[in-house]
């Protein structure tokens, strides 16, 4: 498993890494997915290395409120607001293959893809 300093996400968080970034605060990055499965696809992540949702604990629970409402914020900025799906893979027997929590927004006309 691969540490904080092995972290594709971590590096593109702090700019080691391009990505192309279209929101940050100083908790959340949230930046366009290399891959796209739908015209939006967009991964939100916190900017501390969480693993998965399985790691974290009820001091991260306002980090995951807050990834939530960029999602809300990123889906209105795209012009998407009203359709749109999150979804978090959770451990690699789920499709979890970047082992940084993120949160994947999907919209547009094809979003019943799955990731
Ligand atoms: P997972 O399957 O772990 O839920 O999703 C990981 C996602 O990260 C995939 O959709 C994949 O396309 C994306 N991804 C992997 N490496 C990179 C990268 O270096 N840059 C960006 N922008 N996306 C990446
Ligand atoms: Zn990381």
């Amino acid at each position: 498993m691969p540490g904080v300093e092995d972290c594709v996400f971590c590096k593109i968080a702090s700019g080691k890494l391009p990505g192309d970034i279209v929101y940050q605060d100083e908790n959340v990055v949230a930046f366009k997915d290399i891959h796209p499965k739908a015209p939006v696809h967009i991964l939100i992540i916190p900017r501390k290395h969480i693993t998965s949702l399985v790691e974290i604990t009820d001091e991260d629970l306002p980090l995951v409120a807050q990834m939530i409402r960029v999602a809300n914020t990123i889906a209105r900025q795209q012009g998407t607001g009203n359709a749109y799906k999150l979804v978090i893979n959770t451990g690699g027997d789920a499709g979890q293959v970047v082992m940084h929590l993120h949160m994947h927004l999907l919209a547009g006309k094809k979003i019943s893809t799955p990731v």
